[in-house]
């Protein structure tokens, strides 16, 4: 069964945890572990307040960042998109304490953070601006199913 949702808020820092406490609200139905489920929330809001706090350096008056959650079987697909400058170099990006931001005691360390608590990570462009963060987690143990059904 595949089961989705989507949320668009402004680009501001108090929706941070808003998104992140979402987004585990909506897998709690996938049975997952206390672990499981701060391992999401930190890469949640790893990837929400980069959109946050690099996307849009003009102010973020009147601009979003979008969170697609997807349930399908056993793992949670999450996409974070912001439509704000871009990252030129993702590579770079994606180093451990590589940031553009030292003198806002920044660490660098969001990319690396949401790559060990999740399965997956990519990082694309949004077209035809900003940034699209997407990152899955597979969330039953392999024996979900056995016992489910001898529930
Ligand atoms: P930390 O996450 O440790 O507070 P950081 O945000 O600088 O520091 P990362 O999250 O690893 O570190 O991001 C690395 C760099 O990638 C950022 O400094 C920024 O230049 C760029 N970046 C990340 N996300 C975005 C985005 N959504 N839009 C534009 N640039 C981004
Ligand atoms: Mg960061």
């Amino acid at each position: 069964m595949k089961n989705e949702m989507t949320l668009t808020f402004s680009a501001v820092s108090d929706n941070e945890a808003f998104a992140r406490n979402a987004v585990a609200a909506f897998c709690v139905g996938l049975d997952p572990t206390i672990d499981q489920l701060n391992d999401i929330k930190t890469a949640v809001s790893e990837a929400v307040t980069n959109s946050i706090v690099h996307a849009y350096p003009n102010g973020a008056g009147d601009k979003f960042v979008t969170v697609r959650t997807t349930i399908e079987d056993n793992t949670v697909h999450i996409v974070v998109s912001d439509e704000g400058v871009g990252i030129d170099d993702v590579d770079k990006a994606m180093q451990p304490f590589y940031t553009t931001k030292p003198e806002q005691e920044r660490s660098g360390m969001g990319f690396t953070v949401m790559e060990s608590f999740m399965d997956e990570l990519s990082v694309e462009r949004n077209t035809p601006t900003g940034t699209v963060i997407k990152m899955s987690k597979s969330l039953r143990g392999a024996d979900w199913k056995e016992k489910k059904s001898s529930n």
